[in-house]
């Protein structure tokens, strides 16, 4: 049978921030317009409503854009370029840098990587060395020792907020705000009343929730949906698990505060709670290219690189 006659279900992109610049990133606007580009020429893009029903083929797939954790230069940069080209997608959005001033713990740990000039960190009393050939393995010692702090993910913020020197302190303003913001109240707020956009849900804070208890990882899941309700004005029904991270518990909760469509990242499963993604993590067109064509059946680690036991603030895997 010709590839252009096996009808395929739709593929769901996952892509993270775009910023103007992108001193830790490798997407940025221009290179996100050459992705849109590609896109409409190569797929038929569809809306999150068309996901059951929607077919495409193997040279031709339906393809669903979607943006996880709701930084501010999705509101600046990516949703512009979306609307000039007509092009529905999703924004998951977590509340917490919708705050000015407070920042995702992952945005913290990459900008540590890519700008602080120290040659190290203490935290709770251990020096860790992030000089040089250091730097890489000390940032991933660094996210152990915060991801094991308990209660996660309260301790974990704490420590950062009280021993960890503050972002605004090695970088710089304009960067900040580029990179590592959230969208504001007014960007949540104009891209849900966006007929062309959909919001859902990504937590209040972006734990990984099999660490939550239970308790815990219901408030995130159900605070950030009455949030994001309250300032759209528009039921939210689609959620995105940060970090891929869940499990049957966290399924239930997301079915409880009645979600209806739950996204996780490579081979999470064919539910609609449990929906594969493929994310994007390259400029390169010959990479989105080969993703389209491979769809899920690519390597785990060229697809979701942390479950290979790396960490997800390297590689903005989040
Ligand atoms: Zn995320």
């Amino acid at each position: 049978m010709a590839a252009e006659t096996i009808s395929t279900s739709p593929l769901v992109l996952m892509y993270h921030g775009v910023p103007r610049g992108g001193r830790a990133q490798a997407i940025n606007g221009r290179a996100f317009e050459r992705h849109v580009l590609f896109l409409k020429r190569n797929c038929t893009l569809i809306r999150p409503e068309q996901y059951a029903s929607a077919r495409g083929s193997l040279r031709h797939p339906a393809v669903l854009l979607t943006f996880d954790d709701g930084f501010r230069n999705l509101a600046e940069v990516a949703a512009p370029i979306l609307r000039r080209y007509d092009v529905p997608a999703v924004f998951f959005v977590s509340s917490r840098h919708c705050t000015p001033g407070k920042y995702l713990w992952f945005s913290y740990l990459k900008m540590l990587g890519a700008c602080f000039p120290g040659e190290g960190v203490t935290l709770n009393g251990k020096l860790v060395r992030l000089k040089g050939t250091e730097r890489r393995t000390g940032i991933q010692q660094l996210t152990s020792m915060l991801l094991a702090l308990a209660p996660h993910p309260h301790a974990m913020y704490a420590a950062i907020d009280a021993q960890l020197p503050p972002l605004e302190s090695f970088v710089s303003e304009a960067v900040l705000a580029d990179e590592c913001a959230g969208m504001t109240e007014d960007q949540v707020r104009e891209l849900g009343q966006d007929p062309l956009f959909t919001i859902g849900g990504h937590t209040l804070d972006h734990p990984y929730l099999t660490r939550c208890s239970a308790k815990e990882a219901e408030r995130q899941i159900s605070e950030n949906k009455t949030w994001l309700e309250r300032v759209t004005r528009r039921t939210c029904d689609l959620f995105a698990y940060p970090l891929a991270d869940f499990d049957r518990n966290t399924v239930e909760q997301c079915r409880r505060v009645r979600f209806k469509q739950a996204f996780g990242v490579g081979r999470n499963g064919v539910s609609q709670f449990a929906i594969r993604r493929v994310g994007i993590y390259s400029a390169s067109l010959t990479v989105l290219g080969a993703k389209l064509l491979c769809r899920h059946y690519l390597p785990t680690q060229l697809i979701a690189p942390w479950k290979q036991g790396y960490e997800p603030a390297l590689y903005g895997a989040s």
